[in-house]
């Protein structure tokens, strides 16, 4: 059943402690003790961040920003990333030897935890025979028949190396499928870098503040419409003054690029049917939620089948994946089936596979997402609780393994709504909670997540924390 890899779990709760602490040890989990101070940067912090302030001087020089993708340099909370040493179940411990309860999960991928042993001994066993042949290879089968075999939409599937490339090759796709040239996506959603979709696209842009990016061509852009999120009527005019030229609706089922946003009751079911009524395909964009809202991803949970979906995150088990799928007529259209070329040198890479295969297996288990519910309520609700105990207007919420917290009162039903949320608060309460030895993403437009390693202690500890913190900010 559920596979507890947090504290306490006898043999398996020791873990490399980096060298930084100045010689490798391995040791019992203890959480570090540091005592709160309030700090917005990591200056003068009671945690110790030396070797990740070298460290990132020095990647300053080498790579923009310091970084491979801008939310990791933790613009939007101040001070500077921190460099992270090896993670496992639901910890991740840093080169200055400090461990964090970590909710980010690398972006989402590790769902059933760090470095989980089965994924492990099923990457060392595929690496043996090869790491990328350029040729099939039995696992892509594999993984094809579990995604065909767990997401409603779904008859055919190809694989690519990212969600971003997923969304390029979906859209390409409905526009080939529908021959029509234009698309709406949602303020606040994200769906990878390509230009096109470079548009309002949540958190990544939101937090450095560019509305667009330069470097994208007017063209590029020009036949992709916005709506706010949750506003249908904006949907039907966009319908009713590009009559016969809209593609596709592209959006997140769940928004977790802008924080965590629901959509509201009919919101889905009614864009299914405007999109059904003008021949204008859906494309659910599942890269952060499939297999994380449900093991059908939110297609399953709320019921709503689109004609295409993109994948990424779990379903790569940490490695580098993507996917685009749907239904078998629109899909034979991709080359070599049919004419809308779309290729990858490791597409459908071995290693990838593997790892994706051996985290879908422990994650489809039963009980697996009513353990990620349970903790995830008890955590969102205890954040919460403890904020407007201490005064501060909050709220938040959660499916299954995916949540969110703002600091405004709410409801919040689009990124407008979001941005109302006290930034400033937000990045008081990182810091601290940093170093009470708690990992969030560095932007308060972004998701949480929860992983079957997160244990029920691993939730009490983190809520102990939110009150100290809260309370003092
Ligand atoms: C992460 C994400 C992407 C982009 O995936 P990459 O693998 O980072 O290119 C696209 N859409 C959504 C909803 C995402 O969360």
């Amino acid at each position: 059943m559920i596979e507890s890899m947090g504290l306490g779990g006898g043999a398996s709760s020791y873990y490399y402690i980096p060298e930084a602490s100045g010689k490798s040890s391995w040791c019992g989990c203890r959480m570090q003790q540091v005592s709160l101070n309030n700090h917005n940067n990591n200056n003068n912090l009671n945690l110790s961040l030396a070797n990740s302030q070298q460290a990132f001087t020095a990647a300053l020089d080498l790579m923009p920003g310091g970084v491979n993708s801008p939310v990791r340099a933790f613009k939007s909370v101040g001070g500077q990333p921190i460099f992270i040493h090896s993670a496992k179940g639901s910890r991740m411990w840093d080169i200055d030897a400090n461990q964090y309860i970590d909710y980010v999960g690398s972006w989402g991928p590790a769902i059933i935890g760090h470095s989980h042993p089965k994924v492990l001994a099923a990457l060392a066993e595929t690496m043996q025979k090869g790491t990328s042949f350029g040729a099939p290879c039995l696992l892509e089968n594999t993984l094809a028949q579990m995604v065909i075999a767990a997401v409603p939409s779904i008859e055919m599937v190809r694989f690519v190396n990212s969600g971003t490339e997923a969304c390029m090759g979906a859209l390409r796709l409905a526009r080939a499928f529908t021959g029509k040239p234009k698309i709406i996506k949602f303020e606040g959603c994200y769906h990878g870098h390509a230009d096109s979709l470079l548009v309002k696209a949540g958190s990544g842009v939101a937090t450095l503040g560019l509305p667009d990016s330069p470097g994208v061509p007017k063209a590029a852009t020009s036949d992709t419409l916005t709506a706010p999120y949750n506003h249908i009527s904006a949907v039907e005019n966009l319908f009713h003054h590009h009559k016969g030229d809209i593609a596709a609706v592209i959006l997140e089922p769940v928004v977790g690029n802008s924080g965590f946003i629901l959509p509201k009751p009919d919101f889905l079911a009614a864009i299914r049917k405007i999109t059904e009524e003008n021949d204008s395909l859906l494309i659910f964009d599942e890269v952060m939620t499939g297999f994380r809202l449900a093991y059908g991803g939110a297609q399953e949970y709320f019921g709503i089948v689109p004609d295409l979906t993109t994948l990424g995150k779990i379903i790569g088990g940490g490695l580098p994946v993507g996917a685009y799928g749907g239904r078998r007529n629109i899909m034979e259209m991709v080359a070599p089936a049919g004419a809308v070329y779309q290729a990858g040198t490791l597409s459908g890479s071995p290693l990838a596979m593997a790892a994706g295969i051996e985290t879908m297996k422990i994650i489809r288990e039963p009980g697996s997402y009513e353990y990620l519910d349970k903790i995830t309520g008890e955590l969102v609700n205890g954040i919460v609780e403890a904020g407007k105990r201490a005064g501060h207007p909050m709220c938040g919420g959660h499916i299954n393994g995916m949540f969110g917290f703002f600091f405004t009162e709410g409801p919040v039903n689009n990124f407008a709504d979001a941005k109302k949320s006290d930034a400033h608060k937000f990045a008081r309460f990182y810091w601290g909670m940093l170093e009470e030895g708690v990992y969030f993403a560095p932007s308060q437009f972004e998701a949480g997540f929860t992983s079957l390693a997160h244990t029920p202690d691993d939730i009490q500890f983190t809520i102990a924390a939110a009150h100290k913190v809260l309370s003092n900010i």
